[in-house]
């Protein structure tokens, strides 16, 4: 299929506007890549570049190794998919899903066919002859998929092709969305704005920011091991815990980890030590999600952050702990403490065996 790099891509509006700040980004042949980001991160203008729609003001856009940036849009084979579907209101949904054919000169029996195996595989086979107008959204979109698809495209790009759609759809097309991609092997480069649509499609998500790119890598890579605090703060729901340490490396092979007012002494060969002791003498920021940190009663001995709950919030699924840990306040994940342990406003402290999961980053680096 179609292989896309971006090396070094910058966009500068007339204005003045840095949309894309030095870009590079490599997607692999019939990778499903996400790119994520708040509004106005830079994230539609890429996709405007990959397919010829916008130029870059430097840099390359490559396809198939070569470089793209003068290539016409026609000429790419790519397929693209917009929030608002933009289907012709006044032709039939099989005219719709068979228009690009059409287009190409492919006659009216084989289009045909084509136009009926897609909508099949999208089943919406028996709606070919209604118009736009008489479809609810998933169906709109579901026209609007198979005309991109129709083509059989190199490349898809869609631009939040879900959003004007109610939750309970959305979840059910973005499963159906990243099963017919994967089935074609088309290489796909899907933007949104919604990282749980990010998280449970893409093989690797790539977070913007402010035009630059922020991190890449796998849901799981970039969930659990995030590459800048900005991401740390971003991705997840609750947000990853962040606070201030300090790191002490000991002669005599100890680590101390001073989080606020409490100092952890961590043995050399726990996880923890081997995972800060090169930041010896510095302050760092230690990134902890509520779920990876585990309440222990009150008498647990070894090395163990103490905290009073100030309340908690349920949530049906799981149950969120919310913690003063001297001036810091953090969440926990309270499903595995004891239940008459867990009582909001409760005096007596409690103790943490997992204290940190991973280290994102210096103090004071810019967010
Ligand atoms: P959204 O999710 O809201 O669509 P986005 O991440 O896709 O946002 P872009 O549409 O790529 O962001 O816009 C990136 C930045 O470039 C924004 O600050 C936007 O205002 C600006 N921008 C986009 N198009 C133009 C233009 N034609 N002229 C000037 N600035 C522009």
């Amino acid at each position: 299929m179609t292989t896309v790099a971006l090396k070094d891509v910058t966009k500068v509006f007339p204005d003045g506007t840095i949309a894309v700040d030095n870009v590079s980004l490599d997607v692999v042949d019939g990778e499903f890549m996400v790119l994520l980001g708040p509004s106005g991160c830079g994230k539609s203008t890429v996709l405007r570049m990959i397919a010829g729609l916008a130029e870059p003001t430097s840099g390359a856009v490559m396809l198939d190794g070569e470089v793209a940036n003068d290539l016409p849009p026609r000429d790419r084979k790519i397929a693209m998919v917009f929030q608002d579907f933009a289907l012709y209101p006044h032709m039939s949904v099989g005219d719709n899903i068979g228009f690009p054919l059409k287009l190409s000169g492919v006659e009216p029996v084989p289009r045909g066919e084509r136009v009926q195996d897609v909508a099949s595989a999208l089943g919406i086979g028996d709606v070919l002859g209604r118009k736009p107008s008489q479809l609810s959204g998933g169906q709109r979109q579901r026209v609007a998929m198979g005309r991109a698809i129709v083509r059989r495209p190199g490349l898809f790009l869609m631009d939040e092709p879900l959003s004007n759609l109610d939750s309970g759809l959305r979840a059910e097309l973005r499963a159906e969305i990243s099963a017919l991609t994967r089935e074609l092997g088309v290489t796909t480069i899907y933007v949104t704005h919604d990282q749980a649509e990010a998280l449970t499609m893409a093989d690797r998500v790539a977070i913007m920011r402010k035009g630059v790119l922020q991190d890449v890598g796998t849901p799981t890579q970039v969930y659990g091991r995030p590459a800048t605090l900005y991401v740390a703060a971003f991705l997840g729901s609750p947000r990853m815990n962040l606070l201030e340490a300090s790191v002490y490396v000991h002669l005599d092979r100890y680590v101390t980890l001073t989080l606020g007012d409490q100092a952890l002494y961590l043995p050399w060969d726990d996880i923890r030590s081997r995972a800060v002791a090169h930041y010896h003498g510095e302050r760092i920021v230690v990134g902890m999600r509520a779920e990876a940190l585990t309440p222990v009663a009150p008498d647990t001995p070894g090395d163990v952050l103490q905290g009073r709950v100030r309340y908690l919030e349920h949530h049906g699924h799981e149950s969120l702990a919310f913690l003063d840990i001297g001036a810091t306040a953090i969440m926990v994940d309270e499903m595995s403490a004891p239940a008459d342990d867990a009582v909001p406003g409760q005096r007596g402290l409690r103790r943490f065996g997992q204290v940190m999961s991973r280290l994102t980053g210096r103090a004071g680096e810019p967010e």
